[in-house]
């Protein structure tokens, strides 16, 4: 604040009060003190304000009195109301304006602290060129941006360059190791890595399709070198539709996306323990599927030895012979191949495949298992579904541990049937997988402890079938649900998301 503004305005008070007091004028120069007062919003807070209103009113007065005396005559009378009126109005105008500006100082003082002092990277942002560069393309009648981007690869990197910061808080220039906006501004195009511009084209489809906010997660790199997961948000004020004001932030989430994939991996080994000791437990079954086709070999090939054997050789029998032994060693074979498939560690796999034929191949491996528990299954396939994308191993490692629950809870069954359903379908568009038994089933009130980790009604149990089995289908985009039913029994139902495109 400048000293010269009260002597101004005191200076400007005297000189209104000599000519008011002084000079015989039929005017109301007591009126100009109103400029006073708008000078004193200059430097005077509400109170000094309102002295600066009571001071120019009372000079207005004694003016009055000094050139009028106490005759009372309407003419200056009048005019001297009108003055005191006028300067009384503009100060509580004055007054006013002044909460408003302090109000207003605050908030942008406020906005100040968070904007410098919070954790989370923050900048402004002018994207005012890219708009109108899109508003161009538009007005050109190119108004696709995929047919855009087939065109012009390069078109969003060019628009990075474009783009100007306004200001990025300290959290920003730590966070990137900048030592300046300046130094982030000039560095900006090359903090997003070349193998980033299909996340630029998504933010430029954006922002062409006209969406006030926009939210991904991305990559970034810093200025030495280092690079980011990130998540990144942009806000665009409604009242800034040029964009030339836009608010970024971004947020370091490296090391929640490494303690993710550390979740990950050991849900990985989790699943991948509990499948090697659920197929321990399933031995006498896979013995049995094994063993199946390796005794029919055998069979066939002594079948074959003796009509080859024969004083006059039967060769089509013996080729018959031959040809089953095949087949039969190609199906030990397939039977090993989807056992090692079950109990190797490897990745999750994206594939495409039919869930009937997932489903009829783990019923004949765990034919034996039913067996053993006095199960009856029967399977309702409908070939027409669509196929399921994700892990096959997983998906059936989920159906595995469904069908063995089914069976261990039936194993409480006496004297009725012990019946075991699996059936599949579509419903609005996503498929479902029911493995419905005739057990003893489960109080409602349990059903939501089901899938915890660790929740077990079994002596010998880990409770940690179910909670695997919710982890995985989350993480195909479906999930899992129990409903004890009214008769007894229980039912899960397995949703998966249905991919019309791969079946
Ligand atoms: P575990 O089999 O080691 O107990 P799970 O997570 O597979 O672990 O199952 C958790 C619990 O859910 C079981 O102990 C049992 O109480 C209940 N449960 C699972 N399947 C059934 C079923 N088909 N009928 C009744 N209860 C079931």
């Amino acid at each position: 604040m400048s000293v010269f503004s009260p002597i101004a305005a005191l200076s400007l008070a005297l000189i209104i009060f000599a000519i008011d007091t002084l000079t015989p004028f039929d005017v109301a120069i007591a009126v100009l003190y109103v400029v006073v007062v708008l000078l004193s919003l200059n430097f005077a807070d509400r109170r000094a304000l309102l002295l600066v209103g009571a001071g120019c009113m009372a000079l207005t007065l004694l003016s009055f009195l000094l050139s009028h005396g106490t005759g009372f005559e309407s003419g200056p009378v009048a005019r001297c109301l009108v003055s005191l009126a006028a300067i009384c109005i503009t100060t509580l105008l004055a007054v006013k304006v002044k909460s408003a500006i302090s109000i207003l100082g605050e908030s942008e003082r406020r906005y100040r602290h968070i904007f410098r002092g919070t954790g989370v990277a923050i900048l402004e942002m002018d994207f005012s060129i890219v708009a109108a560069a899109i508003a161009a393309l538009k007005a050109a009648g190119r108004d696709d941006v995929d047919a855009l981007r087939a065109e012009e690869p390069g078109f969003a990197r060019r628009m990075l360059g474009l783009i100007r910061v306004v200001d990025a808080n300290d959290t920003t220039l730590k966070m990137f190791g900048a030592a300046s906006v300046e130094d982030f501004r000039r560095a900006l195009p090359r903090l997003v890595p070349r193998d980033m511009d299909a996340s630029l084209w998504r933010m430029l489809a954006s922002l062409w399709s006209g969406s006030m906010s926009y939210e991904a997660e991305s990559l970034m790199e810093t200025l030495d070198g280092r690079r980011l997961d990130i998540l990144f948000t942009m806000a665009i004020p409604p009242e800034r539709p040029g964009l030339d004001q836009v608010l970024v932030t971004i947020m370091d989430v490296t090391a929640r996306r490494k303690a993710e994939d550390a979740l990950h991996h050991a849900q990985a080994e989790l699943a991948h323990v509990t499948r090697v000791a659920t197929l321990g437990e399933l031995t006498a079954s896979i013995a049995h599927e094994v063993n199946q086709p390796l005794a029919a070999i055998v069979t066939n090939g002594e079948a074959g030895l003796r009509w080859l054997g024969r004083p006059q050789p039967e060769l089509t029998e013996g080729l018959t012979s031959l040809q089953s032994m095949i087949d039969d060693a190609k199906r030990a074979s397939a039977v090993i191949r989807r056992l090692r498939a079950l109990s190797s560690k490897s990745a999750p796999q994206q594939a495409s495949f039919g869930l009937d034929e997932l489903i009829t191949e783990t019923a004949t491996l765990m034919r034996r298992e039913l067996e053993r528990h006095q199960a009856r299954l029967s399977v309702e396939l409908d070939e027409a579904l669509p196929a399921v994308v994700g892990d096959r191993v997983q998906i059936q490692q989920v159906l595995i541990n469904l069908l063995v629950n089914a069976c261990q809870a039936m194993d409480a069954v006496q004297g009725r049937a012990r019946e075991l359903r699996i059936g599949c379908s579509l419903v609005d568009g996503t498929l479902e997988m029911t493995v419905t038994d005739s057990g003893p089933g489960f109080d409602p009130e349990t059903a939501s402890n089901l899938f915890n980790a660790f929740y077990t009604t079994k002596a010998n149990g880990m409770g940690m079938g179910l909670s695997i089995c919710r982890s995985i289908l989350e993480a195909h985009g479906g999930r899992i649900r129990a409903s004890a039913q009214p008769e007894g029994g229980a039912t899960f139902t397995v949703s998966l998301p249905s991919h019309k495109d791969a079946a």
